[in-house]
Parts: C-alpha cells; sequence; structure tokens
C-alpha cells in the first residue's frame, strides 16, 4: 500500500491530527517552522505507527506511507482501497446496512476527540468481537478491502474524490429543504467558513424512514456522516442516499443560524 495518499497525519510529539492544508500553510512561511517542529514527525492518522513523508510540492500535496514503515496489523491502510464496483456491491447488499450504520457512527465518534481517544474507539470493536476487525474494511482474508474516509472541511479533489462510494463526515452547517414534495434536500456547509459543500438527494420514501431526530427547521450546526458517491454537475456538488441506514446526523446545534 505505499503508494497510498493521506491527507491528514498523526504528531507524534504534540498528539495532534494535523491536515495537509495547514501544514502546507506552515511549511510555505519559510520561516525554519517546519524545519523545527513538524519535519520528521509525520504518523499514520489510524494507527499512529507508521511514519509517513509530506510531499508538498505535488500536485496534489499529500502523506505517504514511507518505504520502510509498518501499519499496525489492523490498520485500514494496509489493505487494498475497495474498488467502485466492490463498494457498490457492498453498499447494496442488505446484510451490510447494520454494518455500514455502525462504521458511520465510528466517524461520527471520531469527530471531536483527541488522537488517543480516537485509538481507543477504533480498536473497540475488535475487542468486543474477538476478532481482527476494523470500523473501515469489508471482506475477509485476501478480498478484505478499505472505504475512503473523507472529512468535510477538506476540499474535494477532481481525480480522487467523485463518482465512487466513500464516507464522507465531519462538523458542517446543515439545512432541509423540504420544499419538494418526492424529493428532500440536506445542503451543506463549511462550519468555519460557511463555503457550500454539496447537496444529498434524499428521496420521500428514504426521508420518511429518517429519524426524526435528524430533521431540523433552518440552518444548524451538527455532525454528519453519510456513505455515497459524489457527482460534481457544472460547480456543484450533489450525490444522494439510497437507504436510510447511509446517513447519520448528530450533535445537533438546538440554536439555527438564519
Ligand atoms: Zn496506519
Amino acid at each position: 500500500m505505499g503508494n497510498t495518499k493521506f491527507e491528514e497525519c498523526y504528531l507524534r510529539s504534540r498528539d495532534e491530527i494535523l491536515s495537509v492544508e495547514k501544514l502546507q500553510e506552515i511549511h510555505g512561511k519559510h520561516d525554519g517552522e517546519y524545519d523545527d517542529k513538524y519535519y520528521g514527525d509525520f504518523y499514520c492518522p489510524e494507527c499512529f505507527a507508521a511514519q509517513l513523508s509530506f510531499h508538498p510540492n505535488a500536485q496534489t500535496p499529500h502523506f505517504k506511507t514511507k518505504p520502510s514503515a509498518k501499519h499496525e496489523e489492523d490498520c485500514s491502510y494496509n489493505f487494498k482501497s475497495a474498488k467502485k464496483k466492490e463498494l457498490e456491491d457492498y453498499c447494496y447488499n442488505s446484510d451490510n446496512h447494520d454494518s455500514i450504520n455502525r462504521k458511520l457512527k465510528t466517524c461520527l465518534e471520531l469527530l471531536n476527540k483527541s488522537p488517543k481517544k480516537q485509538k481507543s474507539i477504533q480498536t473497540r470493536g475488535e475487542a468486543a468481537n474477538n476478532s481482527k476487525y476494523n470500523y473501515f474494511t469489508f471482506g475477509e482474508g485476501e478480498a478484505r478491502r478499505s472505504i475512503r474516509r473523507k472529512k468535510l472541511s477538506m476540499p474535494l479533489h477532481e481525480d480522487h474524490d467523485y463518482n465512487i462510494p466513500m464516507i464522507f463526515y465531519g462538523i458542517v452547517f446543515a439545512e432541509w429543504d423540504l420544499r419538494n414534495d418526492n424529493m428532500k434536500y440536506i445542503r451543506l456547509r463549511n462550519a468555519k467558513t460557511d463555503k457550500y459543500i454539496c447537496a444529498i438527494t434524499v428521496s420521500k420514501n428514504i426521508y420518511f424512514y429518517i429519524d426524526d431526530s435528524m430533521k431540523f427547521d433552518n440552518k444548524r450546526k451538527c455532525d454528519i456522516a453519510f456513505i455515497t458517491s459524489m457527482v460534481r454537475k457544472e460547480k456543484f456538488n450533489n450525490c444522494a442516499i439510497s437507504y436510510s441506514t447511509e446517513l447519520i446526523i448528530s450533535n445537533i446545534s438546538t440554536q439555527s443560524i438564519l
């Protein structure tokens, strides 16, 4: 898995997760801070074990596993990324809906947690099942594959964030649009910049099955996780969920943002 690209890294000395954008900013200042405080301190954001290298001058800046570095046995980065067809089959099979919903819940639990807490959340399932288990993989043995996850606070990349099912998650501003009888929409905006992210289409039938606790009036800050293929149409990102289990909204702020 030497070619897997990471958009975040774990800083061991600070016990902190850092995005590639943030590090690029620090690196670009050329004031010595990068060399003094950051260089060489990059580790896998999931297992925290494998050392990563930083590639700030690549077309899409990223982190990469160092050739000699090893991920922990159960880290999802040890497994091949699932192909589009494998992901579509996995999501379509109703036997997997509970497992997908659990993966989304885990993503939400990872938000707002310090890396050490994240680690305990990620390994908890393994202990409970008494078998090797990772929330971000599916399949067994040779066929075990990892599912890509994308934080909604990061920009979407043309070459690898579209047209393939993956988990999108993050803290956002969300607003339901219920004006259309047959199709409902959730519009998401960046919780810091208010920049428009995407619209999620929810058919009337699926909307019916969505828990009432996830429905709210006016724009609100919340945590969200969903699995879908993002499509770019003109300048806008659109996606749809196919089952009510493919979406979770939680920590909905009680104050609306108008
Ligand atoms: Zn790892």
